[in-house]
């Protein structure tokens, strides 16, 4: 039984009443895992059918199978490498999901609070890579690790920023159809996974989260154009950050959206929806509000585009077929953007093609996992090759009889890129993600 607060489980005991012996119990089982499928790469079967061991629950969420450490992990799966799915809590997908069928065509989303990048692939999938999506993320180290997965799932819609909030509220102003607040909170849902969250617990961390949270609600007021919707979480239950927030969206005269239960059995928490351990997942709570009345904000001002030059051209088209598509540079590198939009601070506006070192073109990871399939070569192994042990571990692979850059896939989907020759596929597959223990699913 998880040793809690007498404060706080006085207060949560005031939220569920007769439930509060069914709370207590499911903080003894395992913390719930899941994960969802990254549609624009994989079909659901492909997944499900690879994995096994998942079920699911809506659209491409899955709850993973409950077990102990070591068990079974999806991460290790050369699927995951491959950005097929993005491993997440299951109520975590919750928020997102109830947005769906809410937004307009190609909308221009800002994810205020983004790493390490869950939400954000899922709006990457519900707007099947058609759109904007700034994904932003005030901590750096955080934003690296935000850039690293947005590079695995392989969205081409995707800016990933290191701003604070301020700058969307003086920078961007009445610019963005959607704002996902996704606020750091005092993570009463994570209890039953962290027992630093509960060490890290007071009533005095709630109230310094609450008030951060109304701060960024004001960025996130500016930054929503006329009609916008604010979709606000957090994986917390207090009722600070969770229903007096909601108010404080309310005091700037949004109205609240009415979210019908998806799940069928979550609880009406004011103008939101609440999850509990001994309901759905770890527990998160969600609003979503329309902005009504202000205006429609213009963009930010754009730099001025290096275009590349037709011998540089014609050398990354012998990798990657870039036909019909804008390429841009900037000093030695070359990208597709994600759209016209530009800021400061930018960790990745577009997909990435490669750089120039010297005369020679060298590609990027990101160009060969990217959803776009650009390259035209790959060796293609099954699953449970040694090539693909081999690849994700750094090491060399038999070449065939392939000569120059060329992508390594299993079944199909794309690990990374090798250059071949002499026999021999040297390994370009990024140091920091390499699995050097040779063990896989
Ligand atoms: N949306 C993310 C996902 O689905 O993977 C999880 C976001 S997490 C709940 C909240 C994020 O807010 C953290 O990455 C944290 O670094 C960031 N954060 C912390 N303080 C902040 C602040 N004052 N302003 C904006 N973001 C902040």
């Amino acid at each position: 039984m998880k040793e809690l607060p007498p404060i706080y489980l006085k207060r949560i005991a005031s939220q569920l009443n007769s439930e509060m012996p069914l709370y207590l119990e499911a903080l003894s089982d395992y913390p719930s895992k899941g994960l969802h499928v990254n549609t624009m790469k994989a079909s659901l079967t492909e997944v499900e059918e690879a994995l096994g061991g998942i079920s699911r629950f809506l659209d491409n969420g899955y709850i993973t199978e409950r077990s102990e450490e070591g068990g079974f992990r999806p991460s290790q799966h050369p699927y995951y490498a491959a950005g097929l799915y993005y491993i997440q809590e299951p109520s975590a997908m919750l928020p997102v999901m109830h947005l769906s069928g809410l937004t307009r065509d190609n909308p221009l989303i800002l994810d205020m609070c983004a790493a390490p990048g869950g939400k954000t692939s899922q709006l990457a999938c519900l707007t099947n890579g058609k759109g904007t999506i700034v994904a932003n993320e005030i901590d750096r180290k955080r934003s690296e690790a935000l850039r690293e997965n947005i590079v695995r799932m392989g969205y081409p819609n995707v800016i990933v920023t290191n701003l604070s909030p301020k700058y969307f509220e003086e920078e961007t102003k009445e610019l963005f159809d959607v704002v996902l607040l996704d606020a750091p909170c005092s993570g009463e849902g994570m209890f039953r996974k962290e027992d630093a969250a509960i060490k890290g617990w007071s009533v005095s961390a709630v109230e310094a989260c609450a008030a951060r949270q109304r701060e960024i609600i004001k960025s996130a007021e500016a930054a929503l154009k006329q009609n916008g919707l604010l979709v606000y979480s957090t994986c917390t239950f207090s009722e600070e950050e969770d229903e007096r927030n909601a108010e404080f969206i309310a005091s700037f005269g949004f109205k609240p959206v009415l979210i019908s239960d998806r799940i069928g059995k979550l609880k009406k928490a004011g103008d939101g929806l609440k999850s509990y351990p001994h309901i759905f997942g770890e527990g998160q709570y969600f609003c979503i509000f329309r902005k009504e009345g202000g205006a429609e904000g213009k963009l930010p001002r754009q730099k001025t585009s290096e275009k590349p030059s037709k011998d540089d051209i014609s050398k990354i088209n012998e990798i990657f077929n870039i036909e019909g598509r804008e390429v841009l540079k900037n000093g030695d590198l070359f990208y597709i953007p994600s759209s016209s939009l530009t800021f400061p601070c930018t960790r990745l506006n577009g997909t990435l093609l490669g750089r120039k070192e010297g005369k020679v073109f060298v590609p990027a990871h990101q160009a060969f996992v990217s959803t776009l399939k650009l390259y035209r070569k790959s060796l293609d192994f099954p699953v449970d090759s040694k090539e693909v042990v081999a690849y994700l571990s750094g090491a060399e692979i038999d070449a065939r009889n392939e000569k120059g850059w060329s992508a390594v896939t299993v079944n199909g989907h794309a690990l990374g890129g090798v250059k071949c020759s002499g026999g021999i596929a040297k390994n370009h597959y990024p140091k920091g993600l390499r699995n050097e223990s040779g063990r896989l699913f």
